[in-house]
């Protein structure tokens, strides 16, 4: 595509573009620790009075947005939590977001439907649902996750792992799959029953979650739970391997690619640390000099990379793609941003 038919289909050139894999900036936004549900295994609900949250209009969010727009073009929200949906104004606020970004929600679904379709049209939006049995039953659930998913926004749904709920895996997984639906299994950061998990994962356990996370149709989600589990769970033949998660001085590209809004809208490269702060922080959301790194920074984090889709230079590139492929927009199309990142790295 010539430059010129290019820059009509784009609109707008961004300031800062993305040239490198997966072309298109990742923001994951825990926008409040704050939830209307109580799960008894929930490690994030107690993390709310850690921070202070920040609350803003949708009329302040659309001029940072746009600013985030005229720096990046259009770039990828995942929001999280917490709940986001009981943020104030929140599907007003999404609504104002979908003009130029795209979005995916990790929810419990409890919002109201009527409501929701009301104020939030499809494009570029997708839905990350994650069930909690002890607050929801599970027909009552994936009747409203159907809806969406059939209505236009895609969705899936995240189970935690958590021991007592393992067994009612395969039919869960199966409900979905039968409709095409992807079944995602997270698996379990926290304490039960005395023991520390994922570590205290025995070995039937362990066999149950590594057969759930490869015996799907679709090979990307076999993939991404594989990834997922193999990085959260330590396999016994991986322990010698252990060093090869601690990325310091490496080359990454978060910070750049990809970046952490936590709810005070503090933006660090990545989840290390405490509040994220290890990885470096880059500033403040609203902030109108607010940028995020220009290129690849070393890592300056001397335990465990806690992210399995890390963007370390030099390792797995070819996979960014598929691994953070997201929602297209509507209108700014990641293809027209991969094309551009041709012409401009032509240039150089
Ligand atoms: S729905 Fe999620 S955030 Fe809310 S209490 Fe349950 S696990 Fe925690
Ligand atoms: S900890 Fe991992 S994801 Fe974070 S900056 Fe270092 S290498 Fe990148």
């Amino acid at each position: 595509m010539k430059l010129e038919e290019l820059k009509q289909k784009m609109k707008v050139l961004p300031k800062h573009p993305r040239i490198y894999p997966p072309y298109k900036v990742h923001w994951n936004w825990d926008i409040s620790f704050k939830c209307n549900y109580k799960c008894s295994y929930c490690e994030v609900v107690r993390r709310d009075e850690e921070f202070n949250t920040q609350i803003a209009d949708t009329d302040k969010w659309r001029e940072v947005w746009n600013r985030i727009f005229d720096n990046y073009w259009c770039t990828h929200i995942r929001f999280s939590g917490g709940e986001p949906t009981i943020y104030p104004n929140f599907l007003k606020f999404l609504g104002m977001l979908l003009e130029k970004h795209t979005v995916d929600i990790t929810t419990n679904l409890s919002f109201d439907l009527n409501d929701f379709i009301d104020k939030v049209k499809p494009g570029g939006l997708s839905i990350s649902a994650s069930f909690h049995p002890e607050f929801v039953d599970f027909e009552t659930f994936f009747e409203k996750l159907k809806y969406l998913h059939f209505h236009g926004f895609p969705s899936t749904l995240s189970y935690v792992g958590y021991p007592p709920h393992l067994e009612k895996i395969p039919e869960y997984k199966k409900r979905l799959e039968d409709l095409q639906m992807y079944f995602k299994i997270i698996p379990f950061i926290g304490n039960y029953n005395g023991k520390k998990y994922p570590e205290s994962y025995d070995a039937r356990e362990k066999r149950l979650l590594e057969g759930f996370a490869t015996d799907s149709k679709d090979q990307h989600l076999n993939d991404m739970n594989s990834k997922w589990l193999e990085w959260r769970v330590e396999k016994e033949e991986n322990q010698q391997k252990k060093e090869s998660k601690i990325k310091l001085g490496k080359l990454c590209r978060m910070g750049q690619m990809y970046a952490i809004i936590h709810p005070d809208l503090e933006v660090t490269r990545c989840c290390a640390g405490y509040h994220g702060r290890e990885s470096g922080i880059l500033g403040n959301l609203l902030d109108e000099n607010f940028l995020l790194n220009d290129d690849a920074e070393s890592c300056s984090v001397s335990r465990d990379c806690p992210c399995f889709k890390g963007m370390f230079v030099g390792e797995d590139e070819d996979k960014w793609e598929p691994l953070w492929e997201a929602l297209d927009h509507p209108v700014y199309k990641l293809e027209y941003m991969r094309e551009y990142a041709k012409i401009l790295k032509g240039k150089k």
